[in-house]
């Protein structure tokens, strides 16, 4: 074991894996993937030319081929299943944030490797079985449903199928049962909360201590704004339907960066445009390889997602590698007078000013030949009421701050609170109009 099994709450021994130990089990895992994958129609084909006991490193993956979004779609619904489909229990779909959706079949292998994931996840942050854990996030397709759901139940945890939306009800549940922990995706987080308030009940009287954020990026400002409303830590949850779904990455107490369990999946940083590999550190595109998936393996899946891997060890002694934040997916970037910008960076700058309320959206337009962006900001109703001075003060710091950011200069629009439309699911951040 690479580290003092004292030192850290463990729920599995495959955290306490030092590097070396990973990169043996992880090779030793890689070798069986593919030869597991190859009986699926896609891996037939595409690594028809690969003997897994030819692979000595793990370097060795980059010889590998890629699959993307794309080949799942051709693939779609059968062409990746690597077992007889008798042998799958479990279908989800991934959101279909970027088209059409793609399906994940499971084993019960499968699923429950992904419970003791999630639970591993849950138990990190501080969970455990003598909690309440109320989920709401949509169940359904959606693996943050039934993934974390299982994970709580493994954990041991009362668990409450509690779904999307519907604050009233949620705030009773929260109440009545006295949860302590909950799974949320950060902007219903920021929009339950502030109806909580409103309702003259203050989360911080409740039993609630830990909540798991995640399924859309977001920055460290809305973090911090979930935990001030809320009173509870916010752990960073990350994970995708092609990767089982929730349990990929998860952050620990030290709320620096996510371990990805390096014993379940081999990762990799790319640069988006090449394909080559990155220094560690630098910003790039997530890559992963499932190396425990029985019914539906995936190699070298090019997630979309940017982030890059964190230098040295984290203070909890975990050695498996931590990502950062997810800045955002490849295809979220747009570009605006030949500026590249990603909506996390806007986001940055709205979230840090007090005045500014839970909701934004921007707006790319085109006006004759000239592309613009405007951004509609909600405000705070005790900012909102002020006279037209204050808020002309606020649109001119927002838009000198992101003229100082990103080099654009944006048209602000300051609109009152809970007026722009919300979404049950992940938040839409853009709407290009140009087209
Ligand atoms: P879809 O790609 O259709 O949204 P999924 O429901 O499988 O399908 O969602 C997975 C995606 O959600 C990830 O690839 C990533 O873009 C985003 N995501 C999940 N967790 C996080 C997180 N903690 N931070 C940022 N983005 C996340
Ligand atoms: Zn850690």
């Amino acid at each position: 074991m690479g580290t003092d099994m004292m030192t850290i709450e463990h729920l599995h021994q495959e955290e306490l894996l030092s590097r070396d130990e990973l990169h043996d089990l992880q090779l030793k895992r890689l070798r069986k993937t593919l030869k597991t994958a190859s009986a699926s129609p896609h891996y037939a084909r595409t690594l028809a030319c690969i003997d897994p006991e030819d692979i000595r490193s793990l370097d060795q993956v980059r010889d590998l081929p890629f699959t993307t979004k794309e080949d799942l779609r051709r693939g779609y619904p059968f062409g990746f299943l690597a077992r007889d489909p008798g042998q799958m229990i479990r279908m989800h779909a991934s959101s279909g944030t970027t088209g059409s959706p793609t399906a994940m079949f499971y084993t019960a292998g499968d699923v429950s490797f992904w419970a003791d994931l999630v639970a591993r996840c849950m138990h990190m942050t501080g969970i455990r079985a003598e909690d309440t854990f109320q989920n709401l996030s949509g169940y359904g397709l959606f693996t943050g449903g039934l993934g974390m759901h299982y994970g709580a139940e493994r954990l041991g945890c009362l668990t409450i199928p509690a779904g999307a939306g519907n604050s009233k009800r949620q705030i009773k549940l929260l109440k009545d049962f006295k949860v302590s922990c909950i799974h949320i995706i950060p902007s219903y987080a920021l929009h339950l909360f502030s109806v909580f308030r409103e309702s003259g009940l203050d989360p911080r009287d409740l039993n609630l201590r830990i909540a798991l954020i995640g399924a859309e990026p977001h920055s460290e400002e809305i973090r911090t704004r979930i935990e001030e409303l809320s009173g509870m830590k916010a752990y960073n949850s990350y994970g995708l339907s092609e990767m089982n779904g929730p349990g990929v990455a998860f952050e620990c107490r030290t709320q620096n960066g996510m371990h990805l369990w390096e014993d379940a999946f081999l990762a990799e940083i790319i640069d988006p445009k090449t394909g080559n590999p990155l220094p560690e550190g630098q910003l790039g595109e997530l890559v992963l390889t499932s190396l425990n998936r029985e019914g539906m393996p995936i190699v070298r899946y090019r997630t979309r997602d940017l982030t890059r891997f964190i230098p040295g060890t984290c203070a909890c002694g975990r050695e498996h590698i931590r990502i950062d934040r997810i800045m955002g997916r490849a295809d979220d970037m747009f570009i605006l007078k030949g500026v590249n910008i990603y909506p996390m960076q806007v986001e940055q700058i709205l979230m840090s000013m007090p005045e500014v309320g839970q909701n934004y959206l921007i707006v790319l337009e085109r006006e004759g030949f000239i592309d613009q962006m405007r951004i509609k900001v909600e405000v705070r109703d005790e900012f909102f009421e002020e006279d037209m001075r204050v808020l002309k003060g606020l649109a001119q710091k927002i838009t000198r701050s992101l003229q100082q950011e990103i080099l654009i200069t944006p048209k602000v629009d300051l609109v009152e609170h809970r007026s722009l439309p919300r979404t049950q699911g992940k938040a839409e951040r853009v709407q290009d109009r140009r087209k």
